[in-house]
């Protein structure tokens, strides 16, 4: 139908990310943990740009952004430089940001590398350093606002801005390479993905015969996939209709799932980049890189491939556990508690994700425990629940976060347990069905249809094996009784 191929659709994506191990802000002493703070309360006179101040850079947050930059397989710069980049909008209060620059001799941290994801090489550009401006919020949207609040307490956190090559060819891959790299920093520990608001991005998105659009301010992955979706619709029904698509930018609405033109895209040469005269060039030792590398926590590649030889996972499992670092966190603790990791890593990859899935939400917000899915597994092993039955007592278990011994008792379901009872079920379901006893008297496979009976009376909560020892032991005892 599509006119446009996915190969004709290249995506981009600069990704921005709090570095949220941090206590401090980039260049001063204030404390950098703003959520649910009193507006405009963590602020001092350098993060306001008052005159007469100078920026200090902080150390960490130059070790964190080094560690990412190795993750990237990116290459470090030697000597980096920061740059200003100036504009009037009120979220800043100096009027610019302090932030690294690619070109006019600018230097950034790191130029350069690629994430592997599913396959797929996505090439980085580069990555940087640089604030957050402060948090604006609009009165009604956007684009009717008749005023606008501003709190700074955001404004000069640690910021790491990495820029990729247009590689992607289709949302999902946009959304798959946003999922690895949270879960490289998760790995790094430097920065909680699933925080609101610390990782947020813009995409670019081109169509051949078009030019290039960019989608600002995307809070969640979902949406990502969701506004490049739209604006490929968007592109595609003006390309096929003749008309031009120019170069701008666009707001992502994500209550009405629309984009929003918010205006023609700034010139670089609008911002007037220049090196920032407050803070000298960063010297960065190699040995310091060296040291940085040597002691990197395990990164998720390498989790993958240790998950396989240690646990003896498929590798498709591995790759979807270390997606995320929760899930291979929940992994990990789950087979440390209970010796059946091939089991656990299926129950994880198959039931508990199409659940996150269906929910729309992370594994980091179900208020479960290993625990939980390691109770369920023992009752299987044990012979107290099905496996038919594990799946609904493990979607009781999702929901409620109850533990499942605690479900299958006020269910009443380890009744069906008791070979007594089914005993009792089984007689009445022979009473009520003389003829097929007859028949399986003499036919084994006729045992099948007073077998569906029991299942049908007892809804399946009955151990199948158990359900037929008891059938035919009552059998046996009636064909003895009618021969003898
Ligand atoms: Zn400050
Ligand atoms: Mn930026």
């Amino acid at each position: 139908m599509s006119k446009i191929k996915s190969a004709e659709i290249k995506i981009g994506l600069e990704v921005h990310c709090q570095l949220t191990n941090l206590k401090t802000k980039l260049f001063c002493s204030c404390s950098s943990d703003y959520r649910e703070k009193e507006p405009n309360t963590l602020i001092c006179p350098i993060c306001m740009g008052m005159p007469g101040t100078l920026p200090v850079l902080n150390e960490k947050a130059l070790e964190d952004a080094i560690m990412v930059a190795i993750a990237l397989n990116s290459k470090i710069s030697e000597r980096m430089l920061f740059f200003r980049k100036n504009y009037f909008y009120p979220d800043m209060p100096k009027n610019f940001q302090i932030s690294q620059y690619d070109k006019a001799g600018g230097v950034p941290l790191a130029l350069g590398g690629y994430i592997q994801t599913n396959g797929k090489k996505v090439r980085i550009r580069r990555i940087q350093l640089e604030e957050d401006p402060g948090k604006l919020s609009y009165e009604g949207t956007i684009e009717s606002s008749t005023y606008t609040l501003v709190d700074y307490n955001r404004a000069g956190i640690s910021l790491i801005e990495i820029v990729t090559e247009p590689d992607m060819e289709t949302p999902k891959e946009a959304r798959l390479f946003l999922e690895k790299l949270r879960s490289i920093l998760e790995h790094l520990g430097i920065s909680d993905g699933s925080l609101e608001g610390s990782m947020r991005c813009d995409a670019n998105i081109s169509l051949k015969g078009g030019k290039r659009v960019e989608v600002k301010n995307i809070s969640s992955f979902k949406e990502v996939e969701r506004a490049l979706n739209f604006e490929i619709t968007r592109q595609k029904s003006l390309i096929e209709r003749g008309i031009a698509v120019g170069q701008e930018t666009r707001h992502w609405d994500e209550v009405r799932r629309i984009t929003i033109s918010l205006r023609t895209k700034e010139e670089e040469q609008d911002y007037r980049y220049f090196p920032e005269p407050d803070l000298v060039p960063v010297i960065i030792p190699k040995d310091q890189i060296k040291k940085i590398e040597q002691s990197m926590p395990e990164l998720p590649d390498e989790r993958r491939k240790r998950f396989v030889e240690q646990y003896h996972l498929s590798p498709q499992n591995a790759e979807i556990l270390t997606h995320s670092k929760t899930m291979a966190d929940f992994f990990e603790e789950s087979a440390k508690l209970y010796d059946k990791p091939r089991e656990i890593s299926n129950w994880l990859t198959g039931e508990f994700l199409s659940y996150l899935r269906d929910k729309g939400i992370g594994i980091d917000e179900l208020t479960l425990s290993p625990k939980h899915l390691v109770n369920m597994l023992k009752l299987i092993d044990e012979g107290i629940i099905s496996r038919k039955m594990a799946r609904s007592v493990l979607q009781d278990m999702l929901l409620t976060g109850k533990m499942p011994d605690a479900i299958v008792r006020e269910k009443g379901l380890e009744k069906i347990l008791d070979r007594e009872y089914v005993r009792r079920i089984v007689e009445k379901i022979f009473k009520e069905n003389p003829q097929a006893v007859k028949d399986a008297i003499v036919d084994k496979k006729a045992i099948n249809y007073l077998m569906g009976q029991l299942m049908k009376t007892t809804e399946g909560k009955i151990d199948p094996k158990m359900a037929g020892e008891i059938i035919r032991e009552r059998l046996s005892e009636l064909s003895k009784f009618a021969t003898s």
